[in-house]
């Protein structure tokens, strides 16, 4: 559709256009209901089977084994940043974090105030441009969990091979959600906010193993506890009803266009074509990242001063190319190219950046 821009916002992102407009269509009078989804209760029966279907799809287009169960939160990825230590840390064991990042960072200084943490790779002195190697972690004795976070939305990063541990990995997929299959027996938990690849803000999809719900702490508020939200089906208060709602359409819509391998391979070939662009630009354009890490969903870039990125910006927005401004701690330029940004976008954007090379 001609009015929509090419949107590579980071998030609260772009999403499939056709899930926008069936949410149009019946967000007034819901299926004949003479009132909004949002307006009911969520324990009658069209919430229930619109959330009952998101759980189902979530674990069948994401390949998620029986022994884990999906959980819709409040609070977004941040609050998981507490509830994770909170509920998985014991006196006596300790977390593991990977600093991969600003988002790693958050995520350390949180679990720091509920437990013993420790950094078992520090990529400050490489600045955030890779991720460590299996062989690079240190792991300590006593270790709960190794949390990491798959895909540094700031930086560009992320795991293109999975650490090899002894201990469960955790993981923070807020960026990089349903674009790409996880090596579930290697997790205890998976986590990330809705609004990168799922739908709008205001939730976290947490999936966490079964078996570790009865190991975990108990003596928190009963909003944070994992347990309860499990036993409750995410159920236990009021739900994040739009987010689900939307979610469930998004899911849909992965199933239709091919589900998990589908997202994959789409996003290896639009980051592909991004990457391709900077690397034949004679480093007109350049991406500090190491190539090994380079991210399928955060794609950033610099030009040769920033006074060009500057004019870079204000044109690419003139072009409808919108949002491809850097995150205001590092500068420079970053494409978020999600799951739903359609391949033509990115074809816009590359042929953008020839033409606004060849003129600069
Ligand atoms: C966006 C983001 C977060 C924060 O998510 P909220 O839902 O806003 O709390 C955390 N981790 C990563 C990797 C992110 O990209």
């Amino acid at each position: 559709m001609s009015y929509r821009k090419h949107n590579f916002s980071a998030g609260p992102c772009t999403l499939p256009l056709e899930t926008l407009e069936e949410a149009q269509q019946e967000f007034v009078d819901y299926h004949g209901a003479g009132m909004s989804l949002i307006e009911m209760s969520h324990r009658g029966k069209h919430f229930d089977d619109v959330a009952s279907e998101a759980m189902a799809l979530s674990m069948e287009v994401f390949e998620v084994p029986d022994d884990f169960s999906v959980l819709f939160l409040q609070g977004g990825a941040i609050l998981q940043f507490s509830m994770i230590p909170m509920n998985l840390l014991n006196p006596g064991s300790k977390a593991a974090y990977v600093n991969s990042g600003t988002w790693a960072k958050g995520a350390i200084t949180d679990a720091k105030e509920y437990g013993e943490v420790y950094t078992a790779w520090d990529g400050e002195s490489c600045g955030y441009t890779r991720m460590p190697s299996s062989s690079e972690l240190a792991m300590q004795e006593n270790t709960r969990y190794l949390h990491i976070t798959t895909n540094e939305t700031i930086g560009g990063i992320r795991f293109s091979e999975w650490p090899e541990v002894d201990v469960p990995l955790v993981g923070d997929m807020s960026s990089e959600y349903m674009a790409r299959p996880l090596p579930w027996e290697k997790f205890d938990l998976v986590y990330g906010g809705a609004q990168k690849n799922l739908g709008p803000a205001g939730m976290a999809v947490v999936f966490v193993r079964k078996s570790i719900l009865e190991g975990c702490n108990k003596n928190m508020g009963r909003y944070l506890r994992y347990d309860i939200h499990e036993s409750k089906g995410s159920m236990f208060n009021t739900p994040p009803v739009f987010p689900i709602y939307m979610f469930g359409k998004v899911l849909r819509w992965m199933k239709k266009e091919g589900g998990l391998p589908a997202m994959e391979s789409r996003a290896a070939e639009k980051a592909g074509l991004l990457y391709d662009a900077i690397d034949n630009s004679n480093s007109y354009y350049n991406c500090p990242v190491d190539t090994a890490s380079r991210s399928h969903m955060n794609v950033v870039f610099r030009l040769p001063s920033e006074e060009l990125e500057q004019k870079f910006l204000t044109e690419a927005a003139n072009a409808d190319l919108m949002n491809l401004k850097g995150h205001r701690s590092v500068g420079g330029c970053r494409a978020s190219i999600y799951n739903a940004l359609p391949k033509e976008s990115v074809i816009a954007l590359t042929s953008f950046m020839a033409t606004f090379q060849s003129r600069n």
